[in-house]
């Protein structure tokens, strides 16, 4: 059975308008969002960035580097002595397993803990590459692409998700893991304008957008938000 188209009519358009708005009250504050130049690094910061906020990734994310010379040394450390360091961001245990894991893969897929051959690949081999090891799903391989490699693509997110949900740009019966709804989004975002609307979005999400009791009042895009499912 085919899934639903998640995107609806008029979509690209509004995405357009939306761009410039966020764009206009944000100016891309890339550096707020504590991405990273190294493919691995920015692998592992996808994994700690899962279901907690700004601060918390970027604290939790010191406090292992802090704790941990070097990959190498994460890689040997028993799991829960690399929870320990991780607890303040939640889910510590999980995000230790996953790092661990993902640690384990890639040095047995490449040989070392280094993931700069993805820089040879095209976005759709270093999509599968990255896929295919545990913790990352397309949104943190799209992270990888756009922030490490300098890719055309566009990461879609939690706060993504939400936004545009409630912004009416996303059907009611889209579905955040499937595939259909990244490619249709990204499909729907002229390149040039990927990198400002996914940093943009993220901001947004975590200034005005959040996720329990948003800030409408003083938000940029009210005039153009039907407020999907706040009312
Ligand atoms: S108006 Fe409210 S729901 Fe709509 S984008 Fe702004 S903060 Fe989010």
């Amino acid at each position: 059975m085919r899934a639903a188209w998640p995107l609806r009519r008029g979509a690209a358009q509004r995405l357009s308008r939306i761009e410039g708005i966020l764009e206009a009250t944000y100016g891309s504050p890339e550096a707020e969002l504590g991405n990273k130049d190294d493919p691995l690094d920015e692998a592992i910061y996808i994994i700690l960035s899962f279901q907690t906020n700004l601060s918390r990734v970027r604290s939790t994310w010191s406090a292992l580097r802090a704790a941990y010379p070097s990959w190498k040394a994460v890689e040997r450390a028993p799991t829960l002595e690399i929870a320990g360091t991780l607890r303040a961001g939640g889910l510590h245990r999980q995000k230790a397993r996953a790092i661990r894991h993902l640690l384990l893969a890639v040095r047995r897929d490449v040989g070392e803990l280094d993931l700069d051959l993805l820089h040879g690949m095209s976005d759709t081999e270093a999509e599968q590459f990255l896929t295919r090891l545990p913790g990352l799903s397309w949104k943190g391989a799209r992270c990888v692409l756009l922030y490490s490699l300098g890719r055309d693509v566009f990461p879609v997110d939690g706060n993504t998700f939400r936004i545009l949900r409630r912004l009416g740009i996303l059907t009611a019966r889209a579905v955040y893991r499937r595939r259909t709804l990244h490619d249709a989004l990204q499909a729907g975002v002229p390149i040039a304008r990927r990198r400002s609307l996914h940093v943009n979005l993220v901001v947004h999400g975590q200034r005005t957008c959040l996720p329990r009791s948003p800030r409408c009042s003083e938000c940029s895009l009210l005039v153009l938000c039907p407020r999907v499912g706040l009312r």
